[in-house]
């Protein structure tokens, strides 16, 4: 699926609206959506020097002239991506409780395939109890629009043909994983994945700039919940998503009654490492650390070996700085640094509408309509996952940091 994912590919099931399966089965289809991620959203709007409200309007308004059907924005798969990652940590926080010997504990977060890919080539079945089960964002978007969008459209999964706009290339290996196909449907969750830097490229290709396109409103078609009109949004944390502040602040609640604990960051060794702590009667309860980049990761994981590591819960990504500097943004121009396109990028986030996903309608009409509820099996057969060690010698990917 990794070499269909190209620029050409897109244009070609755009202009044929038929794609081949895995089968090799020549499949119409009857829709296309695009699901926008915020962090290559707000790289192109820095790159075409638009508001990231402007750059949202424009790529909708790029993706319907190419001949997409839906253009949705993800904060629905990223506040239930937030919310089973909060659940999963309280239930493993009884767990490893109940059995100290056990591995629950720390939860490393599973957003980043760049990380899960090498944790599951280099450490195989050591670490993989300590990965997250939940899905990542793009992952439950393809869970939402395959199993739920084709139902309430009358279409067969198959029938849709779904696109991500992500930050990385490492997307387009997670979305070609096995765990995300489906043999009985015959179609994976995630089509395609399309980054920042294949967006301007294939508009460089067209010779036009984002600036010149027509802009559009994006879809909504969840039904009328009397919402915020859909909209480019943030979650509370580091411009990756918000992992580490989501779960931290849940569990302060939930298990503590904190209901007002601080995140306090201290840095470490970097900025790309660091850590929150909550404290109770004087005694350390909760410690949750950032670690971002791989000189990070190797560190977090030999102390884990070691048996050294003192955390609950890491969030753990590949890139330095996280998501907004992924290996696909848009590089900087000429005279500007990488390090200031970042700072850039983490203040139009910053400035977003923030998503508070326990109060969204959405989620809760998600949860009793199509999951249903919480902690059901259907809701852990859409929302979770599972990982598995790769030996050595199978090993096809290159992953490259
Ligand atoms: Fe992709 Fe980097 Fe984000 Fe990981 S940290 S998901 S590799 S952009």
């Amino acid at each position: 699926l990794v070499t269909k994912q190209s620029q050409e590919e897109l244009l070609r099931v755009f202009s044929e609206r038929k794609y081949t399966d895995n089968k090799g089965v020549s499949k119409d289809v009857s829709l296309i959506v695009i699901s926008l991620s915020p962090q290559p959203t707000l790289s192109l709007a820095a790159r075409y020097k638009l508001t990231p409200e402007e750059a949202t309007h424009k790529l909708a308004g790029y993706f319907k002239s190419l001949g997409a059907d839906l253009v949705l924005d993800m904060t629905i798969a990223e506040d239930l991506s937030l919310l089973e990652a909060q659940q999963e940590f309280l239930q493993r926080y009884q767990n490893q409780l109940a059995d100290p010997s056990s591995k629950n504990m720390p939860m490393l977060a599973s957003s980043c395939p760049g990380w899960v890919c090498y944790a599951e080539k280099t450490h195989g079945n050591f670490i993989l109890p300590y990965i997250s089960s939940s899905k990542s964002p793009q992952q439950v978007m393809g869970s939402l629009v395959k199993q739920y969008l084709s139902r309430s459209r009358e279409l067969t999964p198959g029938e849709i043909y779904h696109v991500t706009v992500m930050p990385c290339y490492d997307k387009k290996l997670e979305a070609s994983r096995e765990d995300f196909y489906s043999e009985m449907l015959s179609c994976h969750d995630v089509d395609c994945v399309i980054t920042a830097i294949e967006l301007e490229q294939m508009l460089d290709v067209s010779s036009k700039s984002l600036n010149d396109i027509t802009g559009a409103e994006l879809d909504w078609p969840w039904g009328a919940l009397g919402e915020a009109p859909p909209a480019l949004r943030r979650h509370i944390g580091t411009g990756s998503g918000g992992y580490a502040d989501h779960v931290f602040l849940y569990a302060a609640e939930q298990l503590f009654g904190e209901s007002n604990a601080q995140l306090v960051y201290r840095n470490l060794r970097n900025p790309d490492f660091r850590e929150v702590t909550l404290e109770k009667d004087g005694k350390e309860v909760l410690r949750f650390a950032v670690a971002n980049g791989f000189r990070n990761i190797q560190n977090l994981v030999q102390k884990l070996k070691r048996g050294k590591s003192p955390y609950h819960y890491v969030e753990v990504m590949a890139c330095p700085s996280g998501c907004l500097n992924g290996g696909a943004q848009v590089r900087p121009v000429t005279g500007e640094s990488g390090r200031e396109l970042v700072a850039q990028l983490e203040a139009m986030y910053s400035a977003l509408p923030l998503a508070v996903p326990a109060e969204s309608k959405l989620v809760r009409k998600l949860y009793a309509e199509w999951l249903d509820g919480k902690d059901s099996d259907k809701a852990r057969a859409m929302l979770h996952t599972t990982y598995h060690a790769v030996e050595k010698s199978d090993i096809a990917l290159n992953i490259k940091w």
